[in-house]
């Protein structure tokens, strides 16, 4: 008994720790101790006149809404560009040729299986109390309801405490519908990625939840959510707020909600591909400054903010550097990972692939959160690391991105590298309308601006560079 009450304690530790994981508060560097770092700080301010360099490059001379221009090219093109698809192969041969026009070479692909997941047709009908079409996406690797439907009444929870604290044989044969109101992404989609789980143990034949976002006109937001070994799976899907509200009204005022929900999808394996280019150090050619952002989309929307602006940027920091002349002492990778949402499937195979050399990871970057415009970096290493990414950020003033913000695991593909001890950093930038947009037919190029995309790629570009140019190794 006391044995199993430790596993218990253990479990729920894990949960609230890991799987809720919103990581440390996020401190501005104002906020820490005063830095120190001798000399380097003269050498850091001598990179002024490169920063202005590749600025005037980008704001004002060739290189003017080039990353605008060419995301767009990309996602009209292309289209969403979902793990495992034929598209999304396409996409990456595409960018690989739009490299090589700029005349860098360095440009190698990595195998990887990946899944492909493939939506239905998809539909949900109020039955009662009133005759109404439910607006839908399923959520990723949700399995496929018999030929004629699930009906039931549905269970309404805010959160996984309330559905601990319902009866089972209150849930039973129902459809339990998640509705907790959004406070942070991180805090928020738990309920999306394991509420499947959480009912089905609970009994419940199929749940859905309220779309992770603060904003909505009816539009649902889908996303990955993951089964458990040995608990049933069970149909799962995002609903808008809308109707979610809806639903919980009715509910509250002891109204009986009974609905059809018919969802079809097929699950496959396939190959995909990571795309590493390089523009090769001219010193220390084996150590990298990793820049990067993930090609592969959700299979609705144009996938143009998540993470096609990303993507850009990272791809404009070789090609910028090349075009200026400009070559650091050490390599800068730029990385475009494949099959990030479905589970960072890219990333973990790169980790995987290349341990033994992760040593020669000087620093990591990504830009997942949206393409705003930069304010800074949130950045994971030990304080004499901050200390001397919080320097390089002081050449940024001029355009208001200047800001550090500690956070021991930044973004979504490189915390699998970060998480090994390896310091890197994630584009922070004015992102406060990201999650309206976020995993919805709303991701199109409508949401980027030719202005903003400079800015990142100028400050993207020019803190890469720098890194990889210092006289010193990041320290870890
Ligand atoms: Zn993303």
């Amino acid at each position: 008994m006391f044995v199993k009450v430790t596993i218990l304690v253990k479990v729920i530790v894990f949960l609230v720790f890991f799987v809720q994981c919103d990581c440390a508060p996020k401190k501005k560097y104002s906020e820490l101790k005063k830095c120190d770092i001798g000399q380097l700080a003269d050498e850091i301010a001598s990179y002024d006149a490169v920063v202005k360099d590749i600025m005037d490059y980008v704001f004002s001379g060739p290189f003017k809404n080039q990353t605008y221009d060419e995301l767009a090219k990309f996602v009209d093109k292309f289209g969403a560009r979902p793990s495992g698809s034929d598209v999304l192969e396409q996409s990456i041969d595409y960018m690989i040729k739009l490299t090589r026009d700029e005349d860098i070479n360095d440009i190698v692909t990595e195998e990887l299986e990946v899944p492909e997941w493939i939506r239905g047709e998809e539909q949900i009908t109020m039955l009662e109390p009133r005759k109404k079409n439910i607006q839908l996406l399923g959520l990723g690797k949700s399995v496929s309801t018999p030929e004629e439907g699930i009906t039931a009444e549905v269970i309404v929870v805010s959160n996984f405490e309330e559905l601990a604290a319902t009866p089972d044989n209150v849930v039973k044969g129902k459809i339990v519908l998640f509705d907790p109101v959004f406070t942070t992404y991180s805090e928020t989609v738990v309920h999306r990625s394991q509420g499947a789980a959480r009912a089905a143990e609970k009994g419940a034949v199929a749940s859905l939840v309220r779309s992770i976002t603060p904003f909505s006109i009816n539009s649902p937001h889908t996303g990955s959510q993951s089964y458990e070994e040995n608990i049933t799976k069970i149909p799962t899907a995002a609903i808008t707020l809308e109707d979610s509200d809806l639903i919980r009204r009715m509910y509250n005022r002891g109204e009986k909600v009974v609905l059809n929900i018919k969802m079809f999808s097929e699950l496959n394996n396939k190959t995909s591909r990571n795309t590493l280019i390089d523009l090769k150090g001219r010193e220390l050619p084996e150590k990298l400054v990793i820049v990067s952002g993930h090609i592969d989309s959700w299979d609705v929307g144009q996938g143009a903010m998540d993470d096609g602006g990303g993507m850009f940027i990272s791809w404009a920091a070789p090609v910028i550097l090349k075009r200026l002349n400009l070559r650091p002492k050490r390599t800068i990778r730029t990385i475009f990972w494949t099959a990030e949402e479905l589970g960072l499937i890219g990333a973990k195979a790169y980790e995987e692939k290349h341990r033994n050399e992760s040593h020669n990871i000087n620093f990591i970057m990504e830009s997942d959160e949206g393409t705003f415009a930069p304010l800074g970096l949130e950045v994971a290493g030990n304080q004499e690391a901050r200390c001397i990414i919080a320097e390089i950020l002081k050449l940024f003033e001029s355009i208001n991105a200047s800001t550090l913000v500690e956070d021991d695991s930044p973004g979504s593909d490189i915390a699998v590298i970060i998480n090994t001890g390896v310091p890197g950093a994630s584009l922070y930038n004015a992102n406060e309308k990201y999650f309206w947009f976020h995993h919805t037919e709303g991701d199109t190029m409508n949401v980027e601006d030719p202005k903003e995309l400079d800015l990142g790629a100028a400050f993207w570009t020019a803190v890469a560079y720098i890194i990889a140019d210092l006289s010193i190794d990041i320290p870890r």
